[in-house]
């Protein structure tokens, strides 16, 4: 934990080729049809995608409506294409933090368009700055009558069992996950034990208030326990499924997929790619020896002659 906590404050420090080199496999590419791409490959592998436009990073309300739009263009390419994925969006790229009402405007326009195609949009959980706006928008659009909306959940959160008794009216569609954003011990939970006890707690909750469950992790043992809550439920195949993101735990997903589960793979594409790569390099447990030996390789001078 430590080192990792060394790993998240020096990692904004390194060379953006270099993250960017890094988080390659994390990212299907800059362009749609890098996506398209990808979750062709998915499918073909029996697994589902959801597509997310990366955007977090945004400034203005006309960068804001244009990510909006990039949507409308993901739901026309699943359809062309004849793609078996939904979408994750960010409310901070549909612009949260600069007006409620034009996130709120611009969410709509891409629940209207997944509506018009019989698709899904599944709101992503960003740090607990957002969490009452994004549950509070949530239950807005389903009030407003939204059937193909989903949210997330985060484990570490001290507030997430309450979160699920206040929601269960709605009955919501849920990815529980662990949480990925650095908060503090006062409004999340800090030990990896502790954080896995309330996934746990957080899946039968979910479940026992009728929640179809989106359970995304790769953590090995949640996965073992997941399986075995669902069969302990008799859960059927299309009740629940899981969630992983591109590129990690590749091996853990396939097995999945044999053993017959719902698996959905998590594709991010566009420019905006830097926060979202800084994340995922922070959990990947082998970075800091990527980036040790970039730093060495920098360092110490190369023989003539090698690559
Ligand atoms: C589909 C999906 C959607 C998500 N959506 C959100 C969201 O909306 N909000 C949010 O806060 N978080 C989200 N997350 C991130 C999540 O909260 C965790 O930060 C992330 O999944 C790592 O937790 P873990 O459960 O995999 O357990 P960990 O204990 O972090 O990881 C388990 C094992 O997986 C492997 N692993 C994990 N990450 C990497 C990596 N980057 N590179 C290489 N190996 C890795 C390692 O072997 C590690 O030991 C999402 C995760 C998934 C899978």
């Amino acid at each position: 934990m430590i080192l990792d906590r060394t790993i998240a404050r020096m990692l904004p420090a390194v060379p953006k080729p270099l993250v960017q080199m890094l988080a390659q496999r994390y990212i299907a590419g800059p362009t749609l049809s890098d996506a398209c791409r990808v979750v062709k490959t998915a499918n073909a592998q029996g697994k589902l995608a959801t597509i997310d436009v990366l955007g977090e990073e945004i400034t203005r309300d006309d960068e804001a409506r244009a990510i909006a739009g990039a949507y409308r263009d993901v739901f026309e390419t699943i359809g062309r294409e004849g793609l078996d994925s939904n979408v994750s969006v960010k409310l901070t790229a549909l612009g949260l933090k600069l007006d409620y009402d034009l996130c709120r405007e611009n969410l709509e326009s891409v629940v209207g368009e997944a509506a018009r195609r019989r698709n899904f949009v599944r709101i992503d959980m960003e740090d607990s700055s957002t969490t009452d706006d994004t549950l509070r928008l949530y239950r807005e659009l389903r009030e407003a009558g939204h059937e193909n909306l989903g949210v997330v959940l985060q484990a570490y959160l001290r507030r997430t069992l309450d979160d699920i008794r206040s929601l269960a009216d709605l009955q919501p569609s849920v990815r529980i996950c662990k949480g990925i954003y650095v908060e503090p011990p006062e409004l999340a939970y800090q030990g990896y034990d502790e954080v896995r006890s309330n996934f746990l707690r957080a899946l039968e909750g979910l479940l026992d208030a009728g929640c179809y469950v989106g359970i995304a992790t790769h953590d090995d043992w949640l996965v073992s326990e997941g399986r075995r809550i669902v069969a302990r439920r008799g859960l059927a195949k299309d009740e629940y499924e899981f969630q992983m993101l591109l590129g990690v735990a590749e091996a853990l997903g396939d097995k999945l997929v044999r053993d017959g589960h719902r698996l959905r793979i998590y594709v991010p594409f566009g420019e905006h790619w830097y926060a979202y790569s800084l994340r995922r390099l922070q959990e990947n447990p082998k970075i800091a020896g990527y980036i040790a030996a970039d730093a060495l390789g920098r360092f110490v001078p190369r023989r003539n002659g090698s690559a």
